[in-house]
């Protein structure tokens, strides 16, 4: 939330930058620095942070970040209840939209695709308005949000992930913030760059002003001085509208890594979803933004719900932004065709498509012959099918199925008598039983190369065979006309 997750200290923003000038090259998100008698403590070797220490009676309130849930639930709890007392104005209530949509794309075009992700440069007037709006948003310094966002996105989902989904919904959208976590278990990124950006330095370390300014005071003195409503400009226009760009924003890091579609990768938990779109300025694509981070689009459809993507891009149009980044068209189809193969691969998997040739025991012509008195085999393009079970049904009658028992039927079956759907070689592959000719190795090696013998490609990404329309093994290159009618 602000400057530190897991400082008590009243000050940790102030604190935080004067004991850590910006000079290192890493840092983990909710590394702070407290005190120096706290530095110390941790140092020592029998130091065990509090958040590996179990909650009892007498510790649960050091186990919590107190500085951020007095931001994150006191003031909007006091605010929004002070609210049902507070008229509200229509002139409040329009401060209140438009400074929600300020403080909330100050979030996501400036924290987010700007500082945490580098997606586009801006100019200095529009950094400053950026590091401004986004610090009246209440949710920490640029500095201090941007490596937690870094650290999430290289740590996605695992212990070093500072808001992962996989530790509950609740937890990513607000418990991380409450409770208190060890630094020494946080990722590191680099974020030289972060400290390499003057705005970026001083907003770190005003930051308390930039959010007593911005967070409450700038409405207040808008509407006071606009209209006379002080008091409605801080409740409304700074209270309530915090309070919901909060949970707006919040939402990215729950909503998004839970509800919704995984086009592009199914390993991690990032997800799109129009609604959280909805919520988030554009930031619902989470799935593809987890993919393309450096992209300043999360959506990449016209019709798909981004204004923070427009107002990037307009913002290049006025001259504010340059170097939009994208990825090609490209590397995002590959992305959306591997992730679509993966799930046609899974849906293949669960059918039953006959025994793998090259694992079906392999029989002379005379063996089968000899069985086909007992069962009824049938033999087409070199592979014996048990079709015993299926006379009855067949759709060609019973006495056609029943007259290739025990004979090569390869012709008839493949346009001598009638040239098979490819349903009915799809199905023949379940009955198959055994192979013909040789009992060499090598002959069912060869035999198995044939199935798919149109395509390179024969196994998906699990090794399983991939039998394509038209490539099954018992249908032969060219239906034989007539041959065997006779
Ligand atoms: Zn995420
Ligand atoms: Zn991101």
């Amino acid at each position: 939330m602000t400057a530190s997750a897991e400082t008590t200290s009243a000050q940790p923003v102030v604190e935080s930058a004067r004991a850590r000038p910006p000079r290192s090259s890493s840092t983990s998100p909710s590394r702070s620095v407290g005190s120096a008698a706290s530095t110390a403590k941790q140092a020592s070797p029998t130091f065990v942070h509090i958040s590996e220490q179990p909650f009892t009676l007498q510790n649960w309130y050091k186990h919590i970040s107190w500085l951020n849930v007095t931001l994150i639930i006191f003031i909007p709890v006091i605010g929004c209840t002070t609210a049902v007392f507070t008229p509200l104005q229509s002139k409040t209530a329009i401060l209140a939209f438009v400074y929600y949509a300020l403080t909330g794309l100050g979030i996501t075009a400036g924290y987010h695709r700007l500082w945490s992700h580098r997606a586009y440069s801006a100019r200095l007037p529009l950094r400053i308005l950026l590091a401004a709006f986004g610090g009246g948003a209440v949710e920490g310094s640029i500095r201090w949000w941007s490596a937690g966002h870094r650290v999430h996105h290289r740590f996605t989902d695992t212990e070093k992930d500072p808001y992962s989904v996989r530790k509950g919904l609740l937890y990513s959208h607000m418990g991380w913030m409450v409770f208190l976590h060890n630094p020494k278990k946080s990722g590191r990124v680099d974020i030289t760059d972060l400290n390499a950006d003057p705005v970026v330095r001083w907003q770190h370390k005003n930051y308390i002003l930039v959010l007593l300014f911005m967070g409450f005071i700038f409405p207040m003195v808008v509407a006071g001085l606009g209209w006379g409503d002080w008091k409605g400009g801080l409740i409304w226009a700074g209270i309530v509208r915090l309070t919901v760009v909060h949970h707006a924003t919040f939402c990215v890091n729950s909503l998004a890594h839970w509800l919704g579609d995984q086009p592009f990768d199914d390993r991690r938990s990032p997800r799109d979803h129009f609604l959280t779109a909805i919520v988030t300025f554009g930031e619902g694509y989470h799935n593809f933004h987890h993919e393309f981070p450096s992209d300043y689009r999360n959506a990449i459809r016209w019709y798909q719900y981004d204004p923070t993507k427009w107002l990037i891009w307009f913002l290049k149009k006025i001259g504010f932004a340059y170097d939009l980044k994208t990825f090609s068209h490209n590397a995002i189809q590959q992305g959306l065709v591997q992730q679509r193969q993966k799930k046609l691969d899974k849906w293949r998997a669960r059918l039953n498509w006959g025994v793998p040739l090259e694992q079906l025991p392999v029989m002379e012509f005379e063996e089968y012959q000899e069985q086909a008195k007992t069962r009824a085999l049938v033999l087409i393009a070199g592979v014996v099918h048990d079709v015993t079970n299926f006379i009855e049904q067949h759709p060609g009658g019973k006495a056609l199925i029943q007259s290739g028992i025990g004979k090569d039927a390869t012709a008839v079956f493949n346009g001598g008598v009638y040239d098979h759907s490819n349903a009915a070689h799809n199905l023949l592959g379940t009955m198959r039983v055994g192979v013909i000719r040789g009992g060499m190795e090598v002959e069912v090696w060869k035999m198995a190369q044939r199935e798919n013998k149109e395509s390179t490609i024969k196994s998906d990404s699990n090794n399983a065979n991939i039998v394509r329309a038209g490539s099954q093994a018992t249908r032969i290159q060219a239906p034989i006309q007539g041959a065997g009618a006779a």
